[in-house]
C-alpha cells in the first residue's frame, strides 16, 4: 500500500524545527568550546566543557513526545549525540589526568561528530520532504502528493485485482459559514472537518485536501457497497461535530459525497470526475448525503 502522509500542521513542524536548529548550535557552540579547551588545558579545569553546557539534551527530552520524536531519525540523532559527549567525557578525563590524547582518541571523537552531523541532516530532509506533501492548514496530504498516490493505488489494484474506490467529499455552504462567522472560523470548520474524517475512515485509506473545502478519500480494497459505508459513516460524523463561533453560536455543518471506483478502463481523472459528478448530483438533490456513481445513471 502507498504510504499515507503523516497527519502533521506545519505551524507545528517549522516551530519545532527552529527549535531544533537551537539545539543544535549548542550542541555545535559546545564542541568548539571543549575542542579549545582540550588543545589549550592549563593549570586550572576550563569551564562549561562537561555535557551540562551543551542543551541539546534539555531540548531532545522535550521534543520526544513531539511530531519531530515521530521520526525515524530522531532516535537514532540522540543515540549519536551521547556518544559524542561520552567520547568527549573520556578524552577529557585523560587531558585532566595530564595522560596524553591519541590519535585514534581524536578520529573516534571525528567520525562521531560527523556521524551526527549526517544524522541531523537526513533528520531535516525528512521533516521537508513530508512538509512539501501535507497541506499546511488541515496537516492532510495536498494535491501534488495525492495524483501519483492515486496513480499507484490504481495499478496496484489492477495487479492485485481488488477493487480501490475514490470519494470526493464538499463542506455545504461553506461560502455562507465563512460570510456568517468570519474566515478564521471557517479555517476552523476545515480543520475540525479533517480531523473528524480522518476519525472516520478505515486505517489504510489515505484522507487529501482536494481544493479549498474539498476532500478526496482514497478507499484501497473496497467496493462501492464498501465504500459507500465509509462515507457515509464520513458524511454523519460530520453532521454531528458540534462547533460554534467564539460567541457561543452552533456553527452547522454538513457535507455531500461522491463515490467512483479506480477502473482498468479509466484513468485516475476519468474516475475522479465521475465522483466529481456524482457529488454534484448530491448537491443538486438537497447536499448532505452520499452519492455513487454507476454507469447507468448514477444513483443515492
Ligand atoms: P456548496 O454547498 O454548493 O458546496 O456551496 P459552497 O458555498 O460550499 O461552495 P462555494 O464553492 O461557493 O464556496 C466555497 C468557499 O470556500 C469559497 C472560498 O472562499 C472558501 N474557501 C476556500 N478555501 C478556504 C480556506 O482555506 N479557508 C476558508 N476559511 N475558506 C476557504
Ligand atoms: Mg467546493
Ligand atoms: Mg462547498
Amino acid at each position: 500500500m502507498t504510504e499515507g502522509v503523516p497527519h502533521l500542521q506545519a505551524e507545528h513542524i517549522f516551530s519545532g524545527l527552529s527549535d531544533y536548529q537551537h539545539a543544535l548550535s549548542s550542541h555545535m557552540d559546545w564542541l568548539r568550546h571543549w575542542y579549545s579547551a582540550v588543545l589549550n588545558w592549563g593549570e586550572e579545569p576550563p569551564r562549561g566543557v562537561d555535557r551540562t553546557a551543551c542543551t541539546f539534551d534539555a531540548w531532545f527530552g522535550g521534543a520526544t513526545g513531539s511530531l519531530l520524536g515521530g521520526y525515524a531519525g530522531f532516535a537514532k540523532l540522540g543515540e549519536l549525540h551521547d556518544e559524542v559527549h561520552d567520547t568527549a567525557e573520556r578524552i577529557t578525563g585523560r587531558v585532566s589526568t595530564g595522560q596524553t590524547v591519541t590519535t585514534s582518541d581524536y578520529e573516534a571523537m571525528m567520525a562521531l561528530v560527523l556521524a551526527f552531523s549526517t544524522a541531523a541532516q537526513t533528520l531535516e530532509r525528512e521533516v521537508w520532504r513530508t512538509l512539501a506533501t501535507v497541506d499546511p492548514l488541515t496537516g492532510l496530504g495536498n494535491r501534488q502528493t495525492m495524483m501519483s498516490q492515486l496513480v499507484s493505488e490504481r495499478d496496484r489494484a489492477i495487479r492485485l485485482a481488488q477493487p480501490c474506490c475514490v470519494g470526493l467529499g464538499d463542506i455545504d455552504h461553506f461560502k455562507k459559514i465563512n460570510d456568517t462567522f468570519g474566515h478564521a472560523a471557517g479555517d476552523r470548520v476545515l480543520r475540525a472537518v479533517s480531523d473528524c474524517l480522518r476519525g472516520a475512515v478505515r486505517p489504510y485509506d489515505i484522507l487529501y485536501r482536494y481544493g479549498g473545502e474539498e476532500f478526496l478519500v482514497c478507499l484501497p480494497a473496497a467496493t462501492l457497497e464498501a465504500g459507500a459505508l465509509v462515507l457515509e459513516r464520513m458524511r454523519a460524523a460530520v453532521q454531528q461535530m458540534n462547533m460554534k463561533d467564539d460567541a457561543g453560536r452552533k456553527i452547522v455543518v454538513t457535507a455531500t459525497f461522491g463515490l467512483a471506483e479506480l477502473t482498468a478502463d479509466q484513468s485516475v481523472e476519468e474516475t475522479l470526475e465521475r465522483a466529481d459528478n456524482a457529488l454534484y448530483d448530491g448537491k443538486r438533490a438537497g447536499r448532505n448525503r452520499v452519492v455513487l456513481y454507476s454507469d447507468d445513471g448514477r444513483e443515492k
